[in-house]
């Protein structure tokens, strides 16, 4: 969802400060009804007018990224870091994330422009599915596994059952490769998880996300969803 001036803007209709004189002046309709209040927000599915002319809806895409790492999962960043924006070519709407990566965190991240979409899928009732990879330090013990599926207190909070497996350690290194189902989203959720059992993280992928993953899609790279898939995320 979006607020009304910003696609309006975005769909050229005026200048973001144009656009707000419009809504309050009693000129723009979201759905057939006169709109005059600010900040409302819309979105793909709304239909909105400006003088009784319907402004042109922008097309849904849905859009798989393998993120690498050192990249910002944000529209924009201050310090001026690559963002995930950077690394999608050829499209002409206006997208953004679903959810985020942290910046040393690489794998799958959806971009879309259909907030609807995004916030039924980010929504903690709809608890999508998500698999992540980690390197961490030391070797779990089969408590710590045990503990990670029971939920740990993380920042005050016990977290959910997730699904945890111990895929390979390397006693000479002293360090695992541990994967973790999560149905929540908590910021941090994986780093703060395998740190309260003693085992921080050295390296972070996220290699599923409800039934898509990166088959195919080498880091950096990213695809477009198939209707079908589309359909399926719904
Ligand atoms: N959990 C984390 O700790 N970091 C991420 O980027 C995603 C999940």
């Amino acid at each position: 969802m979006e607020r009304l001036q910003k696609v309006l803007a975005h769909a050229g209709v005026a200048s973001r400060r144009q656009s707000e004189q419009l809504i309050a002046s009693g000129h723009v309709k979201v759905n057939g009804q006169v709109v005059t209040e600010l900040g409302v927000k819309v979105g793909l599915h709304d239909e909105i007018a400006v003088d009784n002319i319907p402004i042109a809806a922008e097309e849904p895409i849905y859009i798989l990224l393998n993120k690498p790492r050192g990249v910002v999962s944000t529209a924009n960043d201050e310090k001026g870091r690559k963002t995930v924006l950077d690394c999608i070519e050829g499209v002409s709407q206006r997208i953004y994330p679903v959810g985020r990566l942290d910046y040393d965190t690489s794998g799958l991240l959806l971009l879309t422009n259909d907030g609807q979409l995004a916030n039924e899928l980010t929504h903690p009732k709809y608890g999508v599915e998500k698999d992540y990879v980690a390197k961490v330090e030391g070797i779990p013990s089969n408590d710590d596994m045990k503990a990670l599926r029971q939920g740990v207190v993380v920042e005050g909070k016990q977290t959910a059952p997730a699904k945890a497996k111990l895929r390979s350690s390397d006693k000479e290194k002293k360090t695992a490769i541990v994967s973790l189902t999560l149905h929540e989203g908590r910021n941090h959720q994986v780093k703060n998880m395998l740190a309260a059992v003693g085992h921080p993280v050295v390296k972070l992928t996220r290699e599923k996300y409800a039934f898509l993953t990166l088959a195919g899609v080498q880091s950096g790279d990213f695809r477009r969803l198939n209707p079908k898939e589309v359909q399926e995320l719904k």
